[in-house]
């Protein structure tokens, strides 16, 4: 059964028509990947699932229940996490303070910086084993602002793994990332979403055939295709459409 479900969505902007009937299931655990030519909506497609943006037409389910129209932090709380969005870093916090903060969030307390009676030490292992789990360790006591850039995305991803989530959306994790940073964040993506249902729009071909189950590909506003990246390398229509075009034109 699909944790996801996307049923005949449709957004526009004014008169355009950006997401234009798409359809989608995601199995729980899947790994999937949504690659397509720049401005073929990916992005819009997740601000729809993630409640940033409320669909002109369709649904979509999570574990079967209508989640569209509901605010971002009621989706958050049902399972899905949307992560990279740099915005939720606090820079003048350290490392292990923002961490502490999503931990405290996931567990309905506010934001504050009074000391949560009795709780203390729950949230400090919590804390721990999440700066532990994105590698962190030797940063906690860093500010946040002051990380490199591939550490900003880390703390990030524990921000986001803090409310335990059953599937994750991506948006070009690697973008702007060198070689080495790539090559860090790809095992880190695949090491803390295994078991999880991941979707994930990259440009970098190789991370998607290196991290995807399956792909979808989108090319304006429709999903074209939907295959294990074998197929979707050997299908001449992916090919014409998108595959065929160069990938590096950025967000
Ligand atoms: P992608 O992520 O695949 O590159 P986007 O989803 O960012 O594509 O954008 C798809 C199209 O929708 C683009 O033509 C973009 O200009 C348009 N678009 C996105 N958001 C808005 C908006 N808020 N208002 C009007 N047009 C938008
Ligand atoms: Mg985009
Ligand atoms: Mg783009």
């Amino acid at each position: 059964d699909s944790i996801l479900s996307l049923r005949g969505l449709r957004k526009s902007f004014g008169a355009t028509e950006i997401i234009r009937g798409v359809d989608l299931e995601l199995p729980a655990g899947e790994r999937r990947a949504v690659i397509g030519p720049n401005g073929a909506g990916k992005s819009t497609l997740f601000h729809l699932i993630s409640g940033n943006l409320t669909p002109t037409a369709g649904e979509v389910l999570l574990d079967g229940r209508r989640i569209d129209g509901l605010p971002p932090q009621r989706i958050n709380r049902r399972g899905l996490a949307r992560s990279f969005q740099i915005t939720n870093i606090f820079p003048r916090l350290s490392v292990f303070e923002n961490i502490r903060l999503a931990v405290m969030r996931s567990h309905g307390l506010q934001y504050t910086f009074w000391r949560p009676v009795g709780r203390i030490r729950a949230l400090r292992e919590e804390t721990d084993r999440l700066l532990e789990r994105v590698r962190l360790q030797q940063h906690a006591q860093e500010l946040a602002g002051e990380l490199s850039y591939s550490g900003q995305r880390s703390l990030e991803l524990a921000m986001t793994l803090a409310s335990d989530p059953r599937v994750i959306l991506l948006d070009e994790p690697m973008a702007g990332m060198s070689n080495d940073e790539t090559a860090h964040t790809l095992a880190l993506i695949r090491e803390v979403t295994e078991g999880r249902a991941l979707l994930l729009v990259e440009h970098d071909m190789d991370v998607v055939f290196a991290l995807a189950d399956r792909i979808s590909v989108l090319v304006y506003g429709q999903v074209i295709a939907t295959g294990t990246p074998a197929q979707i390398r050997a299908d001449a229509a992916v090919r014409e459409a998108y595959l065929g075009e160069p990938h590096d034109e950025g967000a």
